[in-house]
């Protein structure tokens, strides 16, 4: 399962303060505590999700981290750092310093602002755009406010009237057992208003279908999976602030290079003369040709590592390398001549084998002496 989003997780904004992370922190904390939730596998997960999310929001650079590239980001701080340990446990503890305030003092109801959702965009891009950086445009489906209405939902000459049932609040009250608990109203969904003659065009929502065409800036070394944040590009909110498109990067196969990271990785078939005798052969980088000395005697599956000649990531300070993987090439379709020359050959080389086939010959050795046993 994809991970929520954190801001989602706790249910704030992303400009949200400290302060107002804190406090939805500390709410969330406190209903799905595992000491209040016993044997509820599904609480202790809620409970963990929002620890988590509180950790990195409540830390201002894993925040910042996890504003550019979203979970991609902080997720390597996550295994360096080793959050989630005993350490964490300060954090919770202060964030539930006045529990009973918030159950008893609360209460006072007020009508629900949505903030809009985040919306994916899945972008694929080729190797040497991921490596250089590109700017390129998207068009996304997005809900925009509906234009017959303004966004109120009711037929134009009508509005809206405050809810029945929530008198406007948004939310109502339900007494359980010892305590007192909120929920959002189910007539009006949290809005506090009640739609009588529903807006034709838009059936009530507020809200249509449209396209939109954006500009996308991509940095530098960016790999499959990073993702970038377009604020403020999601689906508008409902009284609140509109959320956020992220894009995906894929990367589209290359026919040369394999990424690994930093690393590009490449084969490189070289034929058995070559192989046999060295020599010098150009190979592919990003940048155009290099020169690879190859040693004579080389085999077959040697790596030849390019320093610098990989990709320099997004959160790395020096360029990945490139390795290139040596396939020696059996020749193909032989004239009588060369069939001749190698039979020649065989027929020398036989003659002293552990010296010019020294892997074969002890390969077979090893064969025998399994066969004898
Ligand atoms: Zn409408
Ligand atoms: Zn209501």
């Amino acid at each position: 399962m994809a991970k929520r989003d954190y801001y989602e997780v706790l249910g704030v904004n992303r400009d949200a303060g400290e302060e107002e992370i804190k406090k939805a922190y500390r709410k969330l904390a406190m209903k799905f505590h595992p000491d209040r939730n016993p044997d509820n596998p599904k609480a202790e997960e809620h409970f963990k999700e929002a620890k988590e999310a509180y950790e990195i929001l409540s830390d201002a650079p894993k925040r910042a981290a996890y504003d550019q590239f979203g979970h991609a980001g902080v997720d390597q701080t996550a295994g360096a750092q080793g959050f989630g340990g005993a350490a964490g446990f300060g954090g919770f503890a202060d964030a539930f310093g006045d529990i009973f305030g918030d159950i008893f003092g609360g209460g006072r109801g007020r009508a629900n602002v949505y903030r809009g959702a985040d919306l994916r965009y899945n972008l694929e891009i080729s190797l040497e755009q991921a490596a250089r950086g590109t700017e390129t445009k998207i068009r996304i489906p997005t809900m925009a406010e509906c234009d017959t209405c303004h966004g109120s939902g009711a037929k134009p000459g009508t509005s809206p009237t405050t809810c029945p049932t929530c008198h406007g609040h948004g939310q109502v009250r339900m007494q359980q057992g010892f305590f007192s608990i909120q929920q959002t109203c189910p007539k009006c969904h949290g809005t506090g208003k009640f739609v009588a003659t529903p807006c034709p065009s838009c059936h009530g929502s507020g809200r249509v279908k449209h396209q939109k065409t954006l500009s996308v800036k991509i940095p530098a070394g960016v790999d499959a999976g990073d993702r970038i944040r377009l604020s403020g590009e999601g689906e508008p909110g409902v009284g609140g602030p509109p959320g956020d498109l992220y894009v995906v990067i894929h990367l589209a196969q290359h026919p040369v290079f394999q990424r690994d990271h930093d690393d590009l990785h490449c084969e490189m078939p070289i034929s058995f003369t070559t192989a046999a005798l060295g020599g010098e052969i150009e190979i592919p980088t990003l940048d155009g040709y290099a020169k690879i000395r190859i040693p004579a005697e080389t085999q077959s599956s040697k790596v030849f590592r390019l320093r610098g000649k990989g990709i320099r990531g997004v959160r790395s300070t020096t360029p990945g390398d490139l390795l290139c993987h040596v396939m020696v090439e059996t020749p193909v379709s032989l004239t009588e001549r060369q069939k001749e020359l190698l039979r020649e050959l065989e027929a020398i080389n036989l003659k002293n084998e552990a010296r010019h086939n020294p892997r074969a010959k002890s390969w077979m050795d090893k064969v025998r002496e399994f066969f004898a046993q």
